[in-house]
């Protein structure tokens, strides 16, 4: 029996050929496939994914898809595609009882579910006229998981024909998953060696690798044409302090002034050990006279924490600071050079103080 005899017309029509359709699942596969080896970022990949799929497959008004923690209470999509995409913006999916029966909860329960014809079920209720509106007459919900963490996730297909997907066939949809799946996982692998390569061995800090991390975070607040700020921060006498207390003592000096600096800032701000005995300190929101109270409520912090030496004797360690203010279409490096410095001066005019640039 042929393909075209045991479609119904409906989905043999010119528009939504079942040979259109698996060519054109066949081809996102294929496209999706290549992609992962391209895009690092898994909401971008993701959405490159969706994009293509309802780019290439007929009938396919929308894909969305949400990923996170499996115990999630709300399922709100972050990646959505397709000419209905309209109607996932204003989607969210709270976890209740009536909609843990639903499709979306049980994909993310990892249960694979049969295709809902829109028209037929009530549990859709005030999604289903909307739904109509954009002409979806059924959805497929599949569970998506990574193998590297705990990372759950549902991808949601919508289709303009009754019975779409079982005559095109589930297998192919499920493949489809599974390969947006391995894509959850690789961008998982690829987080957490990021993650290991910027994380600071004896500071637990983050470390010069995080500077993307840092701009990021900076520019953040420069979108509204919020200040944003940089200290950097440098032990002072650093070298006499292994010399007279032993390398190890300096270790742990280390340590606990980056553990200060971690404990006095706000949440938002991030500290990075930026080599040797320097630390460098971003701070999203903060003007120049704000950061310079920062540095200085820093440095009067470091220099009332008593370290022990090998005899069990207690000593203080100051550290000097150059503040710099970011300033309007400057680069990173340009203003780590002011507030580098900022803290040559607060050196030679005699450590243990702060300066702005
Ligand atoms: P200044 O007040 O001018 O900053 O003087 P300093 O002695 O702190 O500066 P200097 O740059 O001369 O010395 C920095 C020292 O920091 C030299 C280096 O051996 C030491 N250092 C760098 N990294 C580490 C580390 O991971 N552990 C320890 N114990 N020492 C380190
Ligand atoms: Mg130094
Ligand atoms: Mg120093």
């Amino acid at each position: 029996m042929g393909i075209r005899e045991w479609l119904r017309p409906d989905i043999a029509s010119p528009e939504t050929s079942a040979w259109q359709a698996l060519s054109g699942v066949a081809e996102a596969l294929v496209v999706c496939a290549g992609a992962v080896l391209d895009i690092d970022d898994e909401q971008q990949l993701l959405q490159h994914y969706c994009d293509q799929l309802t780019e290439l497959v007929p009938s396919l008004r929308l894909a969305w898809i949400w990923f996170g923690d499996p115990d999630t209470r709300m399922i709100v999509p972050q990646v959505r595609a397709g000419a209905a995409r309209a109607y996932a913006e204003h989607l969210c999916i709270p976890r209740t009882r009536l909609t843990e029966r639903g499709p979306a909860y049980r994909a993310l329960q990892g249960q694979r579910s049969e295709p809902y014809r829109i028209s037929a079920t009530s549990l859709f209720g005030p999604w289903r006229e909307m739904a109509r509106q954009h002409a979806m007459q059924e959805v497929l919900v599949l569970p998506l998981q990574s193998s590297v963490d705990a990372q759950r996730g549902v991808l949601a297909l919508y289709a303009d024909v009754p019975g779409y997907f079982e005559r095109i066939g589930l297998p192919l949809f499920e493949a489809m998953a599974g390969l947006f799946s391995s894509a959850l996982s690789r961008a998982a692998r690829h987080k957490a060696l990021e993650n290991a390569v910027m994380v600071d061995a004896l500071t637990g800090l983050k470390n010069r690798h995080a500077v993307p991390v840092l701009q990021r975070q900076l520019l953040r607040a420069d979108d509204d044409a919020a200040p944003a700020a940089l200290l950097l921060l440098d032990i002072d006498h650093f070298k006499s302090i292994n010399d007279v207390h032993g390398h190890a003592v300096g270790d742990q000096v280390l340590g606990a002034i980056g553990q200060t600096l971690r404990l006095h800032v706000r949440s938002g701000d991030l500290v990075l050990r930026w080599g040797g005995e320097e630390f460098l300190l971003g701070l999203p929101g903060a003007s120049a006279d704000a950061a310079w109270a920062v540095a200085e409520s820093l440095r009067q912090q470091v220099a009332a924490v008593r370290h022990v030496q090998a005899d069990g004797q207690l000593f203080n360690v100051t550290v000097s600071i150059g503040v710099a203010s970011l300033l309007p279409a400057e680069s990173l490096d340009q203003a780590v050079q002011r507030a580098d410095g900022a803290l040559y001066a607060a050196k030679r005019g005699g450590r243990n103080r702060s300066v702005l640039a």
